[in-house]
């Protein structure tokens, strides 16, 4: 089958690589319908992590189940599917509590679960290809109606849409709270979107990325360019308050500051400072242990200046780690299906496979027209 393979530092390729076949009885194999490019993608793409070249990377995956373990009891060959990006058992006591990303039977390092296509996150293959090997197929599987309808919302529920929603659940977001999130990128904007789905009165949005900020506006929050000025005082303007009640970081630990350099702590800080005393913050930007491409010996170990006195003085809380995009995806998708989500509207590009490298490029590179990107293998 065709695949995007890694080739090295800003390289992908589409190449023939083997099938994926049935390893374990509860496996599925999925053909690929739409699967997306991710910022986390570029993490690996960028070269800034110890991804190997010759993976597939691809955790943002649906299609249409081909093949069928023996084991596996509810999903059928030819129903429609999404699966979200953490592999995870469905069983163990975690995965029982909704915290798949944290599956203890996948059990990656001892702490951490699986994920498609990424490195670090165990041994599955991703889905930028033909076909993917879904394990704990009964669990991973979301069932989705069949036809082609929605294509482009249900593949959000692979990962930036429920992502997007659990940062508002870890940041306590309720209905009339103002919002503001760090990071117009996709994942930013779905965290907006699901805090204005959950009623929020204002959201702000902060980024310097011009046409990212213009997909801001048209959803109705309100644009924050920090090139403009400290984007803390701005908010604090804007508000004519103490801040606001809830702050999302959608950006990371490749954060750059408005000279351009990068700045891994800059967020977390500047979210202590936009948020009001007592008020929540919710990390869905990535952060690791080590970042081999780090601008100084501190955040090389994954050590960051944050400032936890402030952070302590106003009495916040802070939730943190991996999206378990399992466990709000059911609920997400029945929202797409009764028309009252649409967060398709955040992809601008539907494309076939052998585009990758291309796409790749112009994502990474926040091109306009670029914003979310869907590989369709056969499109
Ligand atoms: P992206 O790279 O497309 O978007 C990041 C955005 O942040 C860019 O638009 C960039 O201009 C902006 N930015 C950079 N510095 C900034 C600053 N100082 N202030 C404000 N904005 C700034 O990536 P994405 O796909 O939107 O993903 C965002 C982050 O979320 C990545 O770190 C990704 O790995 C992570 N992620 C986490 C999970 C999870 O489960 N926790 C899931 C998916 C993605
Ligand atoms: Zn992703």
């Amino acid at each position: 089958m065709k695949a995007v393979v890694y080739k090295g530092p800003f390289e992908v390729a589409v190449e023939e690589v083997e099938d994926p076949k049935i390893q374990d009885p509860t496996d599925v194999i999925v053909r690929i319908t739409s699967t997306a490019i991710c910022g986390s993608d570029l993490h690996m793409y960028e070269g800034r992590t110890d991804a190997e070249p010759g993976i597939t990377f691809g955790h943002e995956n649906m299609g249409i189940v081909e093949e069928v373990g023996d084991g596996v009891h509810v999903v059928k060959k030819g129903d429609r599917v999404v699966m979200p990006f953490n592999v995870a058992c469905g069983f163990c006591d975690n995965c029982r509590k909704g915290k798949s990303a944290f599956c203890l039977t996948v059990n990656v390092d001892g702490f951490a679960g699986g994920a498609y296509g990424y490195v670090g996150m165990g041994p599955y293959a991703g889905g930028q290809a033909e076909y993917l090997r879904v394990p704990f197929a009964d669990y991973n599987c979301v069932p989705l109606p069949e036809g082609t309808e929605h294509e482009k919302d249900f593949a959000l529920l692979a990962d930036i849409f429920p992502t997007g929603y659990h940062s508002t659940e870890l940041a306590g977001v309720r209905p009339g709270d103002t919002v503001a999130v760090y990071g117009a990128g996709p994942v930013g904007i779905m965290a907006a979107y699901s805090a204005q789905l959950k009623g929020a009165s204002r959201v702000f949005v902060v980024d310097n990325v011009a046409n990212r900020l213009d997909i801001v506006k048209d959803m109705g929050a309100e644009p924050i360019n920090f090139d403009d000025g400290d984007p803390v005082e701005q908010i604090h303007d804007a508000v004519q308050d103490y801040g606001v009640d809830r702050g999302i970081d959608a950006v990371g630990y490749q954060a750059t500051a408005a000279d351009g350099e990068e700045q891994p702590a800059v967020v977390l800080n500047q979210l202590v400072g936009t948020v009001k005393a007592t008020g929540g913050l919710g990390i869905i930007g990535l952060y690791v242990p080590s970042d081999p491409g780090a601008p100084d010996e501190h955040s090389a170990k994954g050590e960051l200046l944050f400032k936890v006195g402030k952070f302590f003085e106003k009495g916040q809380t802070m939730g943190t780690g991996q999206a378990d995009a399992k466990q709000y995806a059911h609920t997400l998708r029945d929202l797409i299906i009764a028309g009252r989500a649409k967060p398709g509207f955040i992809v601008s590009k539907e494309l076939p496979l052998e585009d990758a490298p291309d796409a790749y490029e112009r994502f990474d590179k926040r091109e306009e027209g670029y914003s979310k990107v869907l590989l369709q293998p056969g499109r």
